[in-house]
C-alpha cells in the first residue's frame, strides 16, 4: 500500500520557514493545476521498497529531477512511475510530506527545537541538492542553523559526510566552514583531527586567513549565529549558490 497525502492547495504554517526577506528562489506560486496525475515512486529495494503515490505536477514544480524524468521522452513519463533503489525511505517520507506542507516537520506547540536527527536533516539536504529541489535545500539549512543555535553543539563525525556527498564551493560546506570558525564549537569539542577531510581542511585555512585580514568572527555567541544572514547558504533555483562574496571573507 502506498503512501497518498490529500491534495492541499493551502500550505499550513511551515515549521522552518524560508526567512521572510529570502528571495533566492522567488515567491512559491501553487496554483490547482499542479495537483493533476498521479505518479508512482518506488524507494528504496528488497524487503525496504516502499510506494509513494504523489501528483506529477508538484513534483515537477519543486525538483528538476522529476521534472526531467517525468515530462521527458523517458519511459517513466510513459509508466508514470519512477524508482529509486539508491534512495533512503526515511528520507524520502520527510521530502513527500514537505512536497504537501512545506514544512520539514511538525512543530509541537511552542516548542522551537529541531526535532529531526543530525544524520537525518543532512541527508534531506543532501537528497534535495542531488534531487534538484532549491526549496528544501534552503529550508534545510535553515534548519541546520537553527539546530546548531539550539543545542550549541554539532557532531564533528558528520563534517567527513557533508564533504563526501557535496561538491567544491557547495554552500553546506561553507555553512560548515563558518559554523567551526564562527563559533569555535569544534574547539569546544576537542574534535580529533582525522574527523576532517584534506578538502575542509583546506577550506578552514582559507576561511581563517580572511577572518585574520578582516578581523571577524571568532568567536560569537549563538545569539550573533542565530541572527546570521541564512541567504549565504541558500541556492537559487538552478542550484548554484545564490552569495557571491564581494572579496573573499567577505562578512556573512
Ligand atoms: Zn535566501
Amino acid at each position: 500500500m502506498g503512501d497518498t497525502i490529500p491534495p492541499s492547495t493551502s500550505s499550513p504554517a511551515a515549521a522552518t520557514a524560508l526567512p521572510t526577506t529570502c528571495q533566492c528562489l522567488g515567491d512559491d506560486d501553487i496554483t490547482g493545476s499542479l495537483f493533476d496525475v498521479m505518479v508512482t515512486i518506488c524507494v528504496g529495494k528488497g524487503d525496504k521498497t516502499k510506494e509513494f503515490q504523489g501528483h506529477r505536477g508538484l513534483l515537477c514544480h519543486y525538483s528538476s529531477y522529476f521534472k526531467g524524468a517525468l515530462e521527458g521522452g523517458f519511459k517513466e513519463a510513459e509508466s508514470r512511475t519512477v524508482t529509486l533503489p539508491e534512495d533512503d525511505v526515511e528520507v524520502f517520507e520527510i521530502f513527500f510530506s514537505w512536497l504537501y506542507t512545506r514544512s520539514l516537520f511538525k512543530r509541537e506547540h511552542d516548542n522551537l527545537s529541531i526535532p529531526l536527527s543530525w544524520s537525518l536533516l543532512l541527508q534531506v539536504h543532501c537528497f534535495a541538492d542531488m534531487r534538484g529541489v532549491p526549496r528544501l535545500q534552503n529550508m534545510s539549512s535553515d534548519a541546520i542553523i537553527d539546530k546548531v543555535a539550539n543545542e550549541w553543539r554539532f557532531p564533528h563525525n558528520r563534517f567527513a559526510y557533508i564533504y563526501a556527498n557535496t561538491p567544491h564551493k557547495a554552500p553546506l560546506r561553507t555553512l560548515a566552514v563558518d559554523m567551526i570558525i564562527f563559533t569555535g564549537i569544534l574547539v569546544e569539542i576537542d574534535c580529533p583531527l582525522p574527523c576532517l577531510t584534506p578538502d575542509m581542511l583546506q577550506d578552514l585555512v582559507v576561511a581563517m586567513q580572511s577572518l585574520n585580514e578582516n578581523g571577524t568572527g571568532w568567536k560569537w555567541g549563538r545569539k550573533t549565529w542565530k541572527e546570521i544572514n541564512k541567504c549565504k547558504y541558500h541556492v537559487k533555483s538552478d542550484g548554484t549558490p545564490a552569495f557571491v562574496p564581494v572579496k573573499d571573507g567577505d562578512k556573512p
